[in-house]
């Protein structure tokens, strides 16, 4: 029987005899969200191939993982994920998929927020701060190294240059932040994804919904939020790319203030977007956070009257068409009743 299987081998390795050999497959890594996924790739580069399970925009708190996320963890020799019940799916994934590669946690060696609604949980959002995502940059080499270690060099060689725009980025949000008045420091968003961020950077945050977006909206909530922004000169209120902006529309309508624009914080943006990197968004949203807290509240009152001219402009526009019409309606009326 041995004698006959291996003649059966020798016979189909016959024709690739001779050939150039196969380039050796990449090591695949799979990334539970897209900015742990553009982590791995900028350490990684092109000798790694990276791919996420919740796609750009999604949520990963209430992700439902599909049959084809779990072919792609079986392919897969490593998963990256987030831990601190960010991905409550993913072990249940890998473990129906058939992986047999490593799981890291990359927030391994992070000090942790406890959670204000849930009894010994911690706040997953560790990324949102730049000093825990240089220890993010690290977890990822270190396991990437353990992977491939053939590549140990390259993969330093790109997260050193990684590490330093990080800790750059890291001083300029801070500094950039600085620039808020103090009574107007307070970050009011759609869930509490801002708790690691308003610490590094010594900013108040408030949000509609807590840590995971996995819950329903309490008027309590509502009302604190109104108390807030009553009691505070806040100017403006901010959305997020991954969450439904109704709630937060109703409260800045509610409290004349603006909506200061739209956060990143679960997932980066498209591509060729702002938040397309993990670097782009940290930028953008503290862009974008200064630019709506440095406004003045005043300001937004003008706006508003300077608009009501032009509706009245429009209700007489509409009221002359409207006489008009009856005025020819009834010459009409009466040259057909002559
Ligand atoms: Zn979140």
């Amino acid at each position: 029987m041995r004698g006959l299987f291996l003649l059966v081998w020798t016979l189909m390795a016959l024709p690739l005899i001779g050939q150039e050999p196969e380039p050796k497959p990449k090591p695949k890594v799979v990334a539970s969200a897209s900015m742990f996924a553009d982590m791995a790739e900028v350490i990684g580069g092109n000798l790694i191939e990276v791919q996420m399970i919740v796609p750009i925009g999604g949520d990963p708190h209430i992700y439902e993982p599909t049959p084809a996320d779990a072919q792609m963890v079986a392919r897969a020799n490593l998963v990256l994920r987030n831990g601190l019940t960010f991905e409550g799916w993913i072990d249940e994934l890998v473990e129906n998929s058939g992986f047999d590669g490593t799981i890291s946690t990359i927030t391994e060696g992070v000090e942790a927020i406890s959670s204000e609604e849930y009894e010994n949980s911690a706040d997953p959002h560790a990324w949102m701060s730049a000093r825990n995502g240089l220890i993010y940059l690290r977890n990822i080499r270190d396991a990437l190294v353990t992977l491939a270690p053939e590549y140990a060099e390259e993969f330093n060689f790109n997260y050193q240059i990684y590490r330093q725009q990080l800790e750059d980025l890291d001083i300029w949000i801070e500094e950039t932040l600085a620039a808020i008045p103090r009574h107007k420091r307070i970050l009011i968003t759609s869930h509490d994804a801002f708790r690691y961020f308003g610490q590094r950077y010594g900013v108040r945050v408030e949000a509609v919904l807590g840590t995971s977006t996995d819950a329903d909206v309490q008027t309590s909530d509502i009302r604190r939020l109104n108390r807030v922004l009553q009691e505070s000169e806040v100017p403006a209120v901010f959305i997020e790319s991954t969450i439904n902006p109704k709630l937060l529309q109703v409260l800045a309508k509610d409290n004349q203030v603006v909506i200061g624009g739209s956060l990143y914080a679960d997932s980066l943006g498209e591509k060729d977007s702002s938040g397309g990197t993990y670097l782009g968004m940290l930028e953008h949203n503290a862009r974008t956070i200064v630019e709506g807290l440095s406004r003045e509240r005043s300001q937004i009152e003008e706006q508003e009257t300077e608009e009501t001219p032009v509706q009245q402009i429009v209700l007489f526009g509409v009221i002359l068409l409207l006489m008009a019409g009856s005025f020819f309606f009834m010459v009409y009326k009466l040259n057909t009743g002559a």
